[in-house]
């Protein structure tokens, strides 16, 4: 199967595409095919371009996704953008529908996961959120959607593409069979940056919901991880962010690794481990 070509800039194919930011962006990923950039580079291009504020630039280039495949892929030790080809199958792109059953089962509770609003006594609008994103490989599983109000959806949104240069490393991450797995290797491909609580919260619990995340998460250091905690107060919201990054880690134990912390774990009451 011969891929079809990508369009040069300007060409009639790329009618698809809505606006002229879209065809900006894309004439830029396009002409540094050979040395593709990093989001920074292409926040930065929009913005003298257009004057366009960083997080819009996220969602263009999601859009771009719908028609073009462009994986983030790590270069030199940053996420480059790479122009690849046009995508084979719009079915797997981020606009597929949810069935009309499996959207009123979420929305029935009729409260925002979030925010605890309801759209009676607070005339809000619910929509159906994926806790983990689409583009990190969440599915359309009804364990993977919850209520949310379009307000708290939106921040969510903007929240989470300040990450976007993590896409290929949450997506791998969200892999691991186990939830401190999952956690710790969330934790080491941002390689020593922060990690905001509701990232690992939702990468936790994308086989099944982590009611205990955050003790998962510190029982890392039961394996010599050195884990950082932060909170602070968002200045625009007033909401208070908590934030875990590692400085240090070690590999994997053999077998599962729940068992290795468990036999670690000194509230156990079990005979100390042997010294090794
Ligand atoms: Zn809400």
């Amino acid at each position: 199967m011969t891929q079809r070509p990508l369009p040069e800039p300007g060409s009639p194919e790329l009618k698809v595409l809505s606006t002229r930011a879209h065809h900006i962006l894309y004439a830029y990923l396009f002409m540094r095919r050979d040395d593709p950039p990093t989001m920074r580079e292409i926040r930065a291009h929009l913005q003298e371009t257009l004057g366009e504020a960083p997080s819009q630039t996220d969602r263009r280039v999601r859009d771009l996704r719908d028609h073009f495949t462009i994986p983030a892929k790590r270069i030199s030790g940053e996420y480059r953008y790479v122009l690849e080809g046009w995508t084979t199958s719009r079915t797997n792109g981020s606009r597929k529908s949810i069935s009309g059953a499996v959207r009123a089962q979420v929305l029935s509770p009729q409260r925002c996961a979030m925010c605890g609003r309801t759209p009676l006594d607070h005339q809000v609008t619910m929509v159906v959120d994926h806790k983990l994103p689409r583009h990190w490989g969440g599915s359309d599983e009804i364990g993977n959607l919850q209520p949310l109000c379009e307000e708290c959806n939106s921040g969510k949104k903007a929240y989470f593409a300040n990450y976007e240069q993590f896409d290929e490393a949450i997506r791998q991450a969200a892999g691991h069979p186990e939830p401190h797995g999952r956690i710790g290797e969330l934790m080491k491909a941002f390689a020593g940056d922060w990690v905001p609580a509701e990232l690992i919260e939702i990468v936790a619990s994308i086989r099944q919901y982590q009611e205990d995340w955050r003790k998962r998460t510190r029982e890392l250091r039961l394996l010599g991880w050195v884990l950082e905690t932060e909170k602070r107060k968002e200045a625009e919201t007033g909401r208070i962010r908590v934030r875990y990054r590692v400085t240090s880690w070690e590999p994997w134990p053999q077998g599962s690794i729940a068992a290795e912390v468990r036999r670690r774990d000194p509230s156990n009451n079990r005979a100390p481990a042997p010294e090794r």
